[in-house]
């Protein structure tokens, strides 16, 4: 080892010069490295393996990060905190990072309806807190241990990490990575002016100028799209194009159904339309949201206030496809109980506020979970990734046990964070998928409040938050 990079080892990271820099340095010793073996010369040799290092890690190569963490404690920054029964925007000061977390100076955070009690419950929270569960921003800096990120990138702190490494990742399961239960990595990043410790929601907050994140929820994006469009795909546009691509990818021209038609149900009309699906029927109380999912790509919208007892019949009865003729490819008629959509997203869930715009027919949103369950075909796939519903739910045994019904659960609709949230910008860069057509509200910092009681109140699609 080179007496450089045993520098670096032992500190456990490089600081100052930039990886390019080193990279330059190369080309200038490759020429005269190769003489004796004088102290001189062998220190040309130590800076030769280094620089190479430097220019393999260049080549984006694993190594060491381009630049890692000096001292950040007492770094001040402004959060919405909830603390006791109130909240308030703090001046806060920032604890030292621990070596395989990543100091993220956040630029977008993407508003969620299931952090609508975090953020305006009345309860009092134990702890001090920074709410919401994902956040777009640029590292500024790493700890020691860091490799996935680099000082500079763009980076998507998103509500599910993907370690690649733990029991659920090797075995094809990153949406329930053992990283997810946050509640092991929660403990103060930063200090009121009292000195009280202040926590981030889930390990990773998002309402606040800096976000602490460890390294497995930070995915690196390479790409030139708006900050708020990226903020999207920590949170609700990942969710809804992941039910539709995950664990069960909709084949073209099959009929898919979809409840609700908030953010992430929009995102999932988008995600089956991109996949040329046949049919996409929507099922959503509120006017104004049935009118923008036939905007992104819906085939028919439906009312579930509207004849509520038969809404299941009427969507069996529009897939059952050109004939009944089942031995020339077609189906028994609306009555069969197998009968119904190849691919149904349930995205409505209950209600944590009353809506100010229409509402469903049932507040607990176990009705739409019910009747989602009761439209899959028999041999056809239903992707639950809802919040908010209360109380238990119950199926008829014989067709629970035989209809042959997939069911895929729905921590972010199934998604594979590291290999997935490249592929989203790859389709928002090709025009498949809009988020700009989502996200009709932005609001700053000051903003919090009111921007999650219209997403509490269902009147605005997707709300980000900004930070300059
Ligand atoms: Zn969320
Ligand atoms: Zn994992």
């Amino acid at each position: 080892m080179s007496e450089s990079a045993r520098q670096h080892d032992e500190k456990g990271s490089i600081s100052g010069e930039t990886a390019s820099d080193r990279g330059d340095q190369s080309e200038r010793t490759a020429s005269d490295a190769g003489g004796g073996l004088s102290r001189r010369s062998m220190l040309k040799v130590g800076a030769l393996a280094a620089a190479t290092l430097a220019a393999t890690q260049g080549r984006g190569q694993p190594g060491a990060p381009a630049v890692a963490a000096g001292s950040v404690a007492g770094r001040p920054f402004r959060a919405f905190v909830r603390h006791g029964t109130t909240s308030s925007i703090e001046d806060l000061r920032l604890r030292e990072i621990r070596p395989r977390q990543v100091l993220v100076r956040t630029t977008a955070s993407c508003g969620c309806y299931t952090i609508t009690r975090s953020v305006l419950g009345q309860g009092a929270v134990p702890n001090p807190q920074i709410p919401n569960h994902s956040g777009m921003g640029v590292v500024e800096a790493v700890g020691a241990e860091v490799r996935r990120v680099r000082v500079g990138d763009r980076v998507l702190v998103c509500g599910t990490p993907e370690c690649g490494q733990c029991y659920q990742c090797l075995h094809g399961n990153p949406e329930a990575c053992n990283y997810l239960n946050s509640q092991l990595f929660i403990e103060p990043i930063a200090d009121m002016a009292d000195g009280t410790g202040v926590v981030q929601q889930s390990a990773i907050g998002g309402l606040s100028e800096i976000i602490v994140a460890m390294e497995e929820y930070c995915i690196p994006l390479f790409t030139d799209l708006p900050d708020e469009q990226l903020a999207m795909l920590g949170d609700t546009l990942a969710a809804g194009l992941a039910s539709t691509m995950t664990y069960a990818p909709v084949e073209g021209g099959s009929n898919v159904v979809i409840f609700g038609a908030g953010p992430i149900g929009l995102a999932a009309v988008q995600g089956a339309r991109s996949r040329s699906a046949g049919q996409i029927i929507v099922i959503e109380p509120v006017a104004y949201r049935r009118e923008k999912a036939i905007e992104l790509g819906a085939t028919t919208v439906l009312d579930p206030n509207v004849d509520t007892d038969t809404l299941v019949e009427r969507i069996r009865a529009m897939c059952n496809g050109p004939t009944d003729r089942f031995d020339a490819g077609g189906r028994f008629g609306p009555g069969y109980r197998y009968g119904g959509a190849d691919f149904v997203v349930e995205g409505s869930g209950g209600d944590l506020f009353p809506p100010a715009v229409e509402t469903g027919p049932d507040p607990s949103g176990l009705l739409a979970l019910r009747q989602a369950w009761d439209v899959t075909r028999g041999g056809g796939h239903l992707t639950l990734l809802a919040a908010g519903q209360r109380g238990e739910i119950s199926f008829p045994t014989a067709q629970f046990c035989l209809s042959t019904r997939s069911i895929h659960g729905g921590q972010m609709g199934g998604m594979h964070p590291m290999r997935d949230a490249p592929r989203y910008v790859t389709m928002i860069e090709r025009g498949s998928v809009d988020p700009a057509a989502i996200i009709t509200a932005t609001y700053p910092l000051d903003g919090v409040v009111e921007g999650f009681r219209k997403v509490a109140e269902r009147t605005e699609l997707g709300v980000v938050f900004t930070f300059s």
